[in-house]
């Protein structure tokens, strides 16, 4: 292992510092996120609990680079997003995360496959390449019959497995989940969420998970809650 890499892993996936952001409307300004702070470590899973509206999807937004906080700093690996400019923030989010939507937002026009494979493309694999490498991933877990349908061919829960195929196929070191399973029954979310286990322990990536559901937040390893703005940890037995 290179020292690069090694000191890399001795650093939390994420580091979160002093994180503020608020919308403006006009001359009213909506505080959602204050003076946020919190570690992610490597390899760990973490539920982010909150109600609807609570700025869960702002923070995931900051995470990644594709929002500016008004302060405070986010660090992946060691590397301060909030100061990237494009297109390295760009260049950095396609690399090193892997975003998972509410909505899953498969592109319409492309098939499953085509969809999983265009992360490993993004990355500068040729696309025979990534379309092989593809097709190993969805027949190892029993997806290959989905390979060549599009998106509006599949249930939500296909979908939903695709997506998390196309965030994780590149083994990003950091994985945000937005309400992966919000729209999917029990049954069905609990399966995914088992599954998307098994792939994040498999990458060793760590996975900032948002629900607004306690069972799913307790299958992490650690729960934040976000409310009024502020993230505070909750460990043990507590009431939601
Ligand atoms: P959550 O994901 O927890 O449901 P969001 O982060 O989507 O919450 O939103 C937090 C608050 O910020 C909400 O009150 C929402 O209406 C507001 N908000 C989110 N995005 C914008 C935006 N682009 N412009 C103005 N207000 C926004
Ligand atoms: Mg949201």
């Amino acid at each position: 292992m290179s020292s690069a890499k090694s000191s890399v892993e001795s650093l939390p996936c994420v580091s979160v510092a002093g994180l503020s952001r608020a919308y403006r409307q006009g001359q009213r300004a909506q505080a959602v996120l204050l003076d946020v702070a919190f570690t992610l470590g490597r390899r760990e899973t973490v539920a982010l609990l909150g109600r609807s509206g609570s700025g869960k999807s702002t923070l995931l937004n900051l995470l990644s680079g594709i929002d500016q906080p008004d302060a405070g700093c986010v660090q992946v690996n060691g590397v301060e997003v909030t100061a990237l400019q494009e297109p390295a923030s760009t260049l950095f989010r396609r690399q090193h995360v892997g975003f998972i939507y509410q909505f899953f937002n498969l592109i319409p026009g492309l098939t499953a496959a085509e969809n999983v494979a265009l992360s490993l493309e993004l990355n500068e694999v040729r696309s025979t390449e990534a379309l092989q490498r593809t097709l190993v991933l969805l027949d190892s877990i029993g997806m290959a019959t989905l390979a060549d349908k599009f998106p509006t061919q599949l249930s939500g829960g296909e979908q939903q497995r695709i997506a998390i195929a196309r965030a994780l196929i590149h083994a990003p070191s950091l994985v945000l989940a937005d309400e992966p399973t919000g729209n999917l029954d029990a049954a069905t979310g609990t399966h995914i969420l088992g599954w998307m286990r098994e792939q994040l322990r498999a990458h060793g990536s760590s996975c900032l998970l948002v629900t607004h559901s306690l069972a799913v937040a307790r299958t992490a390893d650690r729960i934040l809650t976000l409310e009024d703005g502020r993230i505070t940890e909750r460990s043990g037995e507590f009431a939601w």
